[in-house]
């Protein structure tokens, strides 16, 4: 049977690609895994990579932020990457390590049930919904696949550098904020 720790364990063991070899520790994910709303990004970072905890250097500071504009908490919700190990210098990872990892994902998915997925920045946009999507492009639109509504924005370590998309994902915060409402109303 699936459970957090059986899972926990499993990700600790993998060794299914060469990403393991470099990373310091796992990082699968943390949050209330009761959420309604789930955080998806694309790997451990540095920070990341050292704490063994997603979203813990600058992007996830400025994550935090974005979270309590629209009157969240970390604790609120599920955060979590398509990798669980650093890919070397950041780089973005590759489709086979994506493809190598993507199980564990589906496996945090099937646990937390969510109600709505937030799918941060390119790799995680089309690892989730496919090759032909793009952030640029599909950002702020909602989709709904096996009964969870999902909407992507851009990635905040890519808000750190090009701070005039910050408006745009402030309008895809403001379209999640509704839906949530929506939700939590019925
Ligand atoms: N970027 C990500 O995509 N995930 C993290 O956990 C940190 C930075």
């Amino acid at each position: 049977m699936l459970t957090w720790d059986s899972l926990k364990n499993q990700i600790e063991q993998c060794k299914a690609c060469a990403l393991h070899l470099n990373c310091t520790n796992k990082v699968m994910g943390q949050g209330n895994t009761k959420a309604k709303l789930m955080l998806i990004g694309e790997g451990p970072g540095k920070q990341e990579d050292e704490q063994g905890l997603a979203f813990v250097g600058a992007a996830g500071q400025l994550l935090t932020k974005m979270l309590a504009a629209i009157n969240l908490s970390r604790d609120d919700v599920y955060i979590c990457n398509v990798v669980k190990c650093r890919p070397p210098g950041n780089r973005a990872p590759t489709d086979i390590e994506i493809e190598t990892c993507l199980n564990f994902l589906r496996a945090q998915v099937y646990l937390v049930r969510p109600s709505i997925i937030l799918i941060l920045g390119s790799t995680a946009m089309k690892a989730i919904l496919g090759p032909e999507y793009k952030i640029s492009k599909a950002r702020g639109i909602w989709f709904e696949r096996a009964g969870v509504f999902m909407i992507g924005t851009y990635h905040p370590a890519a808000l750190l550098y090009n701070s005039k998309n910050k408006i745009y994902a402030w309008e895809d915060l403001k379209k999640l904020r509704k839906k949530l409402d929506e939700i939590e109303a019925l």
